[in-house]
């Protein structure tokens, strides 16, 4: 998980989400069985994007690209079915993958809530291991975190070891490089590729543990 930026609200939502807060709400208060449709009006092509565009189209949670083996989940950040009035709320919605979204489902602990990526710091409360993630500094909020959408999943893991190898490869160019002009090229080429990759958490972390200590890379997103 890596901190995001909330993009400009899509036009959709801004013509329409207070409209369709209130039609929803009268079903909520008076009607029997909330009417899917309205429940489900947030899908809608502009807002889609632009989650997809703010979450570099990875799931907000693990950092999977989604959109290469399936077109990704709408994700309400705190549960629609526990609080429907942020159904169409823009800062409540973010990307997610199948995986995550299944396993976060109406979960919310009040008490411990799960780590937001538009609001948290992330690396103050998780730490990745080599592919593994778990929480630091005793953050009950890291440790239900990476419990309940199962961070350490096996595929996770496995994908996340397939990157390290790709970043190691890179950092053995970059120390057997002596021109200074091709290794500060290498290293923009790492930057990039930690930035864009899937599990940029993971990738920056490997990088800070086992590149050179003169070298920093910083996430842009
Ligand atoms: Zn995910």
């Amino acid at each position: 998980m890596i901190e995001l930026k909330k993009t400009a609200k899509p036009q959709s939502l801004i013509n329409n989400g207070d409209n369709w807060t209130k039609d929803l709400m009268i079903d909520f208060y008076q009607a029997s069985v909330i009417d899917k449709t309205k429940q489900n009006k947030y899908n809608k092509p502009d807002i889609k994007q632009a989650l997809i565009d703010e979450t570099n189209e990875k799931c907000a949670y693990c950092e999977s690209k989604v959109t290469h083996i399936y077109p990704g989940d709408i994700e309400h950040i705190i549960p629609k079915s526990l609080y429907p009035r942020l159904t169409f709320s823009w800062n409540n919605l973010t990307f997610g993958c199948f995986w995550c979204n299944n396993k976060k489902r109406d979960f919310l602990s009040k008490e411990c809530m799960i780590l937001n990526p538009y609001k948290d710091k992330i690396n103050t409360h998780l730490r990745a291991f080599g592919p593994i993630i778990l929480h630091i500094n005793n953050s009950k909020r890291g440790e239900i975190t990476w419990r309940q959408l199962e961070l350490n999943r096996t595929e996770l893991r496995d994908k996340r070891l397939e990157k390290i190898e790709e970043l190691k490869n890179l950092i053995d160019k970059l120390n057997s490089e002596n021109i200074p002009a091709l290794k500060s090229l290498i290293l923009n080429e790492i930057n990039d590729f930690i930035n864009r990759s899937e599990y940029s958490f993971t990738l920056k972390q490997f990088f800070e543990d086992n590149g050179s200590v003169t070298q920093t890379v910083s996430l842009d997103n």
